[in-house]
């Protein structure tokens, strides 16, 4: 459970890891001549208990690494080849205030498009002078729908995002579903707290088409095909109606809808469900009576269920269980979802003055790259990798190639979309400025100090951001200069004592000790405080209506399901630059052999948008009919310089707008020998 923790010398500085993760580690950084020489876990954050990830403890790597971006620079060769020569910021910045203007004067504000995703998931790096900056441009507003829309809108409909059960309380559960989360690659700090559980007697219930490792330990593992969770989860709802186990005096207290929900659940045999999954429908059953019959019992909810075109209404099937079985009202029982609301923050230092500008879904860049009404004739990307990280990744490839789209890519390494810039800037990391980490997972709220001097000219988001303010005469008086002005600003809004513990002691006490019980200590934060069972807007939403199943889209042309999860190498595609072993697509070895092919074989993977080649792997801790490829992987990783994202969809997810990764239909075959 634990690893040896730095000790604590004169040149260890205490902060908090930002990156887009659900933990928010305590981290002991030790520094020697101004350099990091070590990255730790501290026990300041109880939960992270003295130990990180080893994605983090090599972030040095990234910060001192060759890949890093130290200095402006502009493009000298073709789009995408990484070719540029250095410059000044000041000639840097005056050249993208020059195309800023121009496409504001040619084309209307819309014609720029911020771009920008959780490269640090922290308060200060997005959503401040970024967006101060873009909407007094009347640039195009992104939505930011790559991850946790579908969750999202699912958790603030049914309970308004109320705060939801602490890593620490999972021990006292005696049911534990994880749903669609792998907590051994992402979220690391959450699996102690389960095992703990399990010595203590606690059944675990895995739901997940890979054989993961809690899914080895576990009483039960259902490896449903991606996309049917929703009938799965339907399936447990029409069994606790239909058998008794619905918490009906609950249910009359405290919720709405419910009779709604049974309606759409009346279909969903658990023979239907399991057919439909590729489960055993006995291992199904015996799930939903674990669950029903168990209490404290508590359903970890994750995002891999979320990807697909029934992402939203499977989450709120699955957010909706506790509600139905009546799990609430106890230590360990419940769920857990995103707690990241839990601290009541809303961005009020950007305030309200939006303007009216079109919405961009940033799941479809590079359908948007083709619109020309306007055309989007500046992209300007930050905390985010988009050439790899977006779905439709060719067509996005071939828009960044376009000499009529000016990029701007603002970045701490030399990414896969910063080689298609035509101006780069570098970035600093989170280990050389200020930033505040909320957590999403247990319910912290940290302050980041810089741990180091930024590398060579690299520059905070706060200064870029002002200096094209003040370029574009687009500053106000009361603006804040520089990032620690921002920094402040930023606490002085935050609700009290919140931001007053933040600036005294770099930590905010977390409301209910950190550990509230679901409907004793919070409530749903709903308008009438009641669980929304059956949203009207999102069943208007939904495509077939909410609760509504959309049929595999396999077809026999492209019959295999691909999937691209966490993995333990990279935070989504951050510190891919970093030397790792051989990337391979993972099949079950009955698709193997039904296309005679072997562990190591390189392999071609294709459907109608592209194609993929790297060496197989072959195992049977995926269920059959699905292949694996790691998220995060950067063009490099393939023979062919395309990641998963060449051959998904820009499709969307019921509700919420989300990225349907999973609903990628491919072909696998063996690479024609001599070619790549
Ligand atoms: S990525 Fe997650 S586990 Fe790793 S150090 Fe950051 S918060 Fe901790």
């Amino acid at each position: 459970m634990k690893t040896a923790t730095a000790a604590i010398t004169d040149h260890t500085v205490a902060t908090v890891c930002p990156l887009d993760c659900p933990d928010s580690c305590s981290l002991e950084v030790t520094v020697e001549d101004g350099r990091i020489t070590a990255i730790d876990g501290s026990r300041e954050n109880p939960v992270t208990d003295g130990y990180i990830c080893a994605k983090v403890r090599r972030f040095g790597e990234r910060q001192y690494g060759p890949d890093r971006l130290l200095y402006p620079a502009v493009r000298k060769g073709p789009k995408g080849a990484g070719s540029f020569k250095r410059v000044s910021w000041d000639e840097a910045l005056a050249v993208v205030a020059d195309r800023i203007r121009e496409a504001r004067n040619n084309w209307g504000g819309e014609s720029i498009l911020p771009y920008s995703y959780g490269g640090s998931n922290g308060l200060l790096t997005q959503d401040t002078s970024d967006a101060t900056l873009f909407r007094r441009l009347g640039a195009s507003r992104l939505a930011r729908t790559v991850c946790a829309a579908p969750t999202g809108a699912a958790n603030m409909a049914l309970y308004g995002k109320m705060p939801s059960v602490a890593y620490e309380d999972f021990p006292e559960a005696k049911v534990i579903v994880i749903w669609g989360a792998n907590p051994s690659a992402s979220g690391i700090h959450l699996v102690p707290y389960i095992r703990e559980a399990q010595r203590r007697g606690a059944r675990l219930i895995v739901v997940d088409p890979r054989t993961t490792p809690l899914a080895k330990r576990a009483d039960i593992h259902l490896a449903v095909r991606p996309g049917t969770d929703l009938p799965v989860a339907l399936a447990i709802h029409r069994y606790l109606f239909e058998e008794g186990y619905a918490d009906t005096a609950f249910l009359a207290a405290n919720a709405r809808g419910a009779e709604r929900l049974r309606e759409r659940a009346q279909p969903w045999t658990f023979e239907r469900a399991a057919a439909e999954a590729g489960v055993d429908s006995a291992a199904l059953r015996a799930a939903a009576e674990a669950y029903a019959t168990t209490s404290p019992a508590i359903i970890r909810c994750g995002w891999g269920q979320e990807r697909n075109r029934n992402g939203g209404s499977a989450s709120l099937a699955i957010l909706a269980l506790p509600a139905v079985a009546g799990k609430f009202g106890v230590r360990g029982g419940g769920y857990t979802m995103s707690n990241s609301a839990s601290w009541g923050i809303t961005r009020t230092w950007i305030g309200s003055d939006e303007p009216p500008t079109r919405t961009i879904n940033m799941n479809r860049l590079g359908r948007a790259l083709e619109d020309s009404n306007p055309p989007i004739r500046v992209l300007f990307v930050y905390n985010s990798n988009a050439a790899v990280t977006t779905p439709d990744q060719r067509r996005i490839l071939r828009n960044l190639e376009r000499e009529d789209l000016f990029t701007v890519v603002f970045e701490q390494v030399m990414t896969d979309t910063a080689r298609y810039a035509d101006v780069v800037l570098p970035a600093t990391t989170f280990l050389e400025g200020y930033e505040i980490a909320r957590s999403y997972g247990p319910i912290s709220l940290r302050l980041g100090k810089p741990v180091v001097e930024g590398a060579g000219e690299s520059r905070s988001n706060a200064e870029v951001f002002g200096d094209l303010l003040e370029r574009l005469e687009l500053r106000h008086d009361n603006d804040p200069r520089g990032e620690l002005e921002e920094m402040l600003a930023v606490l002085a809004q935050l609700p009290q004592p919140i931001g007053g513990e933040l600036s005294d002691r770099g930590a905010a006490t977390p409301p209910y000790g950190g550990r509230p019980v679901q409907f004793r200590d919070v409530w749903p934060l709903t308008p009438d405080r009641k669980v929304d069972l059956f949203p009207e807007a999102l069943d208007a939403e939904a495509p077939v209506g909410l609760y509504g199943y959309q049929a595999d889209p396999g077809t026999a042309e492209f019959p295999l399901t691909l999937i691209s999860p966490a993995s333990e190498r990279t935070i989504s595609s951050t510190l891919a630059e970093l030397p790792r072993p051989e990337v391979r697509l993972l099949m079950h070895p009955d698709d193997a052999a039904a296309r005679g092919l072997s562990d190591g074989d390189v392999i071609r993977m294709f459907n109608a948008l592209g194609e993929v080649r790297c060496n197989l792997s072959v195992g049977a801790w995926i269920r059959p009919g699905t292949v694996s490829l790691p998220k995060g992987l950067w063009r490099k990783h393939t023979a062919n310089g395309y990641t998963t994202n060449a051959l998904v969809p820009d499709s969307l997810t019921d509700i919420g707008g989300g990225a349907c990764f999973n609903d990628a239909r491919v072909q696998v075959e063996r690479a024609p020998q001599h070619s790549t």
